[in-house]
């Protein structure tokens, strides 16, 4: 396995929250971090790198110089055009790969190569049309949930479909004619699990969390998820088998429902840190970001102990403007991301609390 060893410099594709903090975590090991986004360099990851380039995923020379630029590069945004990974990945390592993406942009793919591995998900089909549409709805049934193959995120591009509903109109509803109509799973809980994996197959997975979501958008994470051992279980390994499956080196974090009869579905699949790992930073042995370095420098795996059962809540919009008093509580780790505008859904920062 390749080392890229401290004092090399990091790629990161992307320039959000993730971005930001993996690159605070890179300049702890001693690396230095150039970021490619097309967002200024008063992005959240922005304002942390000394090196950033501002210009498209299409823009073939920035992404030729950058590659020049870099000894490694990895992304913080798992929209990133194939495209653009591919043509990178011609001059220098990308982890996670295009191969990896091709899977995880695309939910129908997603759903599929989880089934393909015998790991079971909501009942879904792809639907382009009404027609589609009216025939899925009759074989999964409703309530059900419509949701844009490609690009949502947050709840975004989505509908819940209820028995009654008028069909007509759900397409421009999502914004997207590109869909997928899941089956509504009835879940006891929703937990998820960060997996890191290296070239050379070793892989170690985070406890399952547990995540309560408000209008789609993550609220709370509460560590460790109260989940039965075998449980538990059975959520490491579907995360490990679909990582080591893919070949993904780097992070893999998978979304899945618990449902009443203790079954583990995947809901969602992301190759890069998550917004339920945050917790890591103050109360995992080696935070999720760190681990992302660790991966694909080929440096050894971290630990990934509990050092406190905690409880991580976003700060959403206005909740910012709580810093204050967070700051004056005892316990409370308070991580804010650098954005101006806080604009209601728009994740401003997160705060980590020990629950004992
Ligand atoms: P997603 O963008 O797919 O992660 O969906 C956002 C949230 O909507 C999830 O975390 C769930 O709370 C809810 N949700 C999504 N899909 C389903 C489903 N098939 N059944 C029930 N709830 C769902």
């Amino acid at each position: 396995m390749t080392v890229i060893p401290p004092g090399s410099i990091i790629g990161i594709l992307g320039a959000g929250q993730l971005g930001r903090m993996t690159a605070l975590a890179a300049a702890r090991l001693g690396y230095k971090v150039h970021v490619f986004a097309p967002e200024s360099m008063d992005s959240s990851c922005g304002q942390v790198v000394a090196h950033h380039t501002q210009a498209g995923w299409h823009d073939l020379r920035a992404l030729a110089r950058f590659a020049d630029d870099v000894d490694v590069i990895t992304l913080e945004w798992e929209n990133v055009p194939t495209y653009a990974v591919e043509f990178l990945a011609r001059h220098i390592g990308v982890h996670p790969g295009a191969n990896v993406l091709s899977v995880a942009q695309d939910r129908v793919a997603e759903k599929s190569f989880a089934n393909k591995l015998g790991i079971g998900t909501a009942p879904f089909r792809a639907v382009r049309n009404l027609e589609q549409l009216t025939q899925a709805t009759a074989e999964i049934g409703l309530p059900a949930i419509l949701k844009s193959t490609r690009m949502g995120y947050d709840g975004k591009g989505q509908l819940r479909l209820n028995p009654g509903d008028d069909l007509t109109g759900a397409f421009d509803a999502i914004g997207s004619d590109e869909a997928i109509l899941e089956g509504f799973v009835d879940f006891e809980r929703e937990i998820s699990v960060v997996t890191a994996r290296q070239a050379d197959g070793s892989i170690l997975s985070y406890p399952p969390v547990e995540n309560r979501h408000k209008s789609g958008i993550l609220e709370t994470t509460t560590v460790p998820a109260a989940i039965s051992p075998d449980v538990a279980a059975e959520a490491v390994r579907i995360a490990e088998a679909i990582a080591s499956e893919l070949h993904v080196v780097g992070l893999l974090s998978v979304e899945m429902f618990v449902t009443r009869d203790g079954r583990v579905l995947v809901n969602e699949m992301a190759p890069r840190p998550h917004n339920s790992g945050h917790w890591t930073l103050d109360f995992a042995e080696t935070s999720q970001f760190e681990q992302l370095v660790r991966a694909i420098c080929g440096l050894p795996l971290g630990p990934v102990g509990v050092i406190a059962p905690c409880v991580m809540t976003n700060l959403i919009g206005d909740d910012v403007d709580q810093w204050q008093s967070i700051l004056a509580e005892p316990g409370a780790r308070l991580h804010l991301y650098g954005k101006g505008d806080a604009r209601p859904g728009r994740k401003m920062g997160h705060v980590t609390r020990p629950t004992v």
